[in-house]
């Protein structure tokens, strides 16, 4: 290895051991002094660097703003069960496929593209908040523009709200979707009014937030939601520099029977091309073809455009990103390291306590930030609104509890990928966390603690928040 990197023929460098009086077989492995001398006496100059360099240079290739180019905008589609978001993202792919491209069998590759008034938005297909927050976990964000599906006929439910405070700590913009506006009991207002109080403002209640009323099933309406997403596409800007090599996000990935293993990748900048060669997550490949949503194979895939990519040696997780090296060695090289740091980081899970109480303090204490950040689920929603009350005034001048979300329920897997997106404490008020949140918790270290009383609930924030408080006080 060493004789590849300085471009030396390996006889060489075992020759010069040889001379040495050293012998050296395959898999015998140099110290880092050693390799440098050798280095150094065939002609080389050696620069140490930190494994982590490794990954240099693979995410911050700097654009030039004259190369930035609008692309289509990414949205995902959010609410309660069975307030009609299948539903939804099916009635708009039937009506809306891709002008053109008609006759192509639609495939579910986990995300597709329509088009409206020849502009493309690309939909991402896995409907709900969870998909959305495991992905921000990961430290990807694909989306643009949240849609918040409400039934008119059911209204704000405890999904609504939490895929709001999904959506908020995001900082995406929502626009609302109020389906099933064909039933008779339909009642569009009272979703209006009912989305006030969880602080979303709609136009027609004075906000700024869109809101369309649609049916998924007659059709209604979804015209007027496509541009509306296109308006609010317009006001965020959305631009991306075609001329480079392509980054991007992997939206799922599987192993096919006929195929290997297929990823649907989020192309998000530059554009990817048949033959690159692309890292994405732990895994690498040589992309051997793209296919679309239709079934077609592409020549390029530009910003924006989901497809579906074959020749990578393994399924990387969704959520991880991807970005085009320049070779294999490099790629290698790469996953490589991070399957290594993988191994690491799961031996020394148990030790790492991310969101205890007592580390948020110091942590805090040492960045001078003194935000609070917790996330609350409880029996009753009453109980929960007192709760947050009681938090809020806790806050002073310099400390405050920062409250990612509130809600009725059991904590689940959601909660706690979104507590540990945002740093936050869970806390359960009269609740319990259901197994996988507490599978997920243990493996993020994420701390739940548990309550019965308000006060005690209350009284050991306060406690806690006092810890932040400076040293004079
Ligand atoms: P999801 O759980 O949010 O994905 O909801 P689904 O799309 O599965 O829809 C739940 C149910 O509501 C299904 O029985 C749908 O047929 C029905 N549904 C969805 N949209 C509409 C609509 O606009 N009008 C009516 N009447 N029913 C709808």
């Amino acid at each position: 290895e060493l004789a590849q990197r300085m471009s030396e023929r390996a006889v060489d460098v075992v020759k010069y051991f040889m001379k040495q009086g050293q012998i050296m077989k395959p898999g015998d492995v140099l110290d880092a002094d050693t390799a440098e001398l050798v280095a150094s006496e065939f002609g080389h100059t050696v620069r140490r660097v930190a494994e982590s360099d490794i990954e240099e240079g693979l995410f911050d290739i700097a654009d030039r703003p004259e190369d930035m180019e609008p692309r289509p905008p990414v949205v995902t589609i959010m609410g309660h069960v069975d307030h009609g978001k299948t539903s939804l993202l099916d009635a708009i792919r039937n009506a809306n496929v891709v002008s053109g491209e008609a006759g192509g069998i639609t495939q579910h590759i986990g995300a597709y593209q329509v088009e409206k008034n020849g502009q493309k938005i690309t939909f991402i297909d896995t409907p709900g908040h969870a998909a959305f927050t495991a992905m921000r976990a990961r430290g990807a964000q694909a989306t643009d523009i949240a849609i918040l599906v409400v039934a008119a006929d059911d209204s704000v439910m405890p999904q609504t709200i939490e895929s709001i405070s999904h959506a908020k700590a995001a900082g995406v913009p929502i626009i609302v979707a109020i389906n099933k506006v064909d039933k008779h009991e339909a009642d569009a207002n009272k979703v209006r009014t009912e989305l006030l109080r969880h602080e979303v403002f709609v136009e027609s209640m004075g906000g700024e937030v869109l809101d369309v009323e649609v049916s998924a099933k007659t059709g209604q309406g979804l015209d007027k939601l496509l541009e509306a997403i296109l308006l609010q596409a317009e006001v965020l800007d959305l631009k991306a520099n075609p001329e480079r090599t392509a980054e991007g996000v992997v939206i799922e990935a599987k192993l096919d029977k006929g195929r290997g293993p297929v990823a649907t990748v989020l192309v998000q900048t530059g554009t990817l091309l048949p033959g690159d060669i692309l890292v994405a997550g732990n895994e690498w490949g040589r992309v051997r073809a793209l296919v679309n949503d239709l079934g077609k194979h592409l020549s390029e895939a530009l910003p924006s455009t989901p497809v579906e990519i074959l020749g990578i040696q393994g399924t990387p997780q969704a959520g991880d990103k991807f970005a085009v090296v320049n070779d294999e060695a490099r790629a290698r090289e790469i996953t490589e390291y991070r399957q290594r740091l993988a191994r690491d980081k799961a031996a020394a899970r148990h030790v790492g306590q991310r969101g205890s109480l007592e580390q948020m303090m110091s942590k805090l204490q040492t960045s001078g930030l003194k935000e609070f950040t917790l996330l609350i689920k409880g029996d009753v929603q009453g109980s929960v609104e007192a709760i947050v009350a009681a938090l809020d005034n806790l806050g002073t001048d310099e400390v405050r509890a920062r409250i990612v979300h509130a809600g009725a329920g059991g904590i689940t897997e959601s909660d706690v990928s979104l507590a540990e997106t945002s740093g936050a404490v869970i806390i359960g008020f009269n609740v319990r966390a259901n197994v996988q949140a507490r599978q997920a918790a243990e493996q993020a270290g994420i701390e739940i603690r548990y309550y019965n009383i308000i006060y005690a609930l209350v009284d050991d924030v306060k406690d806690a928040m006092s810890g932040l408080l400076s040293p004079e006080r």
